[in-house]
């Protein structure tokens, strides 16, 4: 299969995945990742119609954002650090996905403030199946942290993103997707937010995070293949 037609599956499964969840297709978006893959390969998606694409090293976003076409939305999908918060910002991301501890909320606020007059779109990175060696905040900092968080001026918190612990069975994700999304709920009703994203789902298990509610799916080698070299975040 080509990377049209592998796409083209991909679309199909997220549309009756959504509509097994009871929403139409496009409630679901597809971040297509392109990490570790060259603009050229890049490039076949963008022909078949991709326009989201995700990375998780900003240098390599901006790498491959100088090389496709200035309608390509990308969303930087790994962990920004601190001092890279300003080229980030003005880098012309369409979504942060994995903001993971306060510090980078605060320096996000306080830098974008500087630069625009936009607030930046953020989504904050859960660990939610509370594995001490990830990234994220945890359900109950979180929590903690709501009021704080909410106040920060200049960051526009659209949701919350997780990266599940590997599973032998995709099935074996769904409570880790169902605790994101109710906690979601549980934020919601704190308000001020809408929270209407949720990134969750990649190559092994975007179905089951779909019917659990996502609306972001972060899928990278069921399009463009098993990656050459292995990249962690
Ligand atoms: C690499 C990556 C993905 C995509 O993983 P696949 O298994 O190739 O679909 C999704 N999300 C994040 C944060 C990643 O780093």
């Amino acid at each position: 299969m080509n990377i049209a037609e592998r796409l083209d599956e991909v679309r199909c499964r997220i549309t009756e995945a959504a509509s097994r969840s009871g929403r139409p297709a496009d409630a679901v978006q597809l971040v297509a990742v392109s990490k570790t893959v060259p603009a050229s390969v890049v490039a076949e998606a963008y022909a078949a119609g991709q326009r989201d694409f995700g990375e998780n090293r900003l240098q390599e976003l901006l790498g491959k954002k100088t090389l496709m076409p200035t309608d390509c939305r990308w969303h930087l999908i790994g962990p920004l650090q601190r001092n890279k918060v300003r080229k980030a910002l003005t880098a012309g991301l369409r979504l942060i996905h994995a903001v993971e501890r306060m510090e980078i909320a605060t320096a996000i606020s306080r830098i974008a403030a500087e630069i625009s007059s936009e607030p930046v779109q953020v989504l904050l990175e859960v660990n939610i199946d509370g594995e001490a060696s990830k990234h994220g905040f945890s359900a109950s900092e979180l929590k903690g942290m709501w009021e704080e968080l909410v106040q920060l001026p200049m960051l526009d918190i659209q949701g919350l993103m997780c990266i599940p612990s590997p599973v032998e069975k995709a099935e074996f994700a769904r409570p880790a997707f169902a605790a994101l999304r109710t906690l979601a709920e549980d934020l919601r009703q704190r308000g001020p937010l809408s929270l209407p994203v949720l990134s969750m789902g990649m190559s092994s298990d975007f179905e089951v995070a779909i019917e659990e509610g996502a609306t972001h799916v972060r899928v990278g080698s069921l399009i463009f293949g098993a990656r050459s070299y292995p990249q962690t975040n």
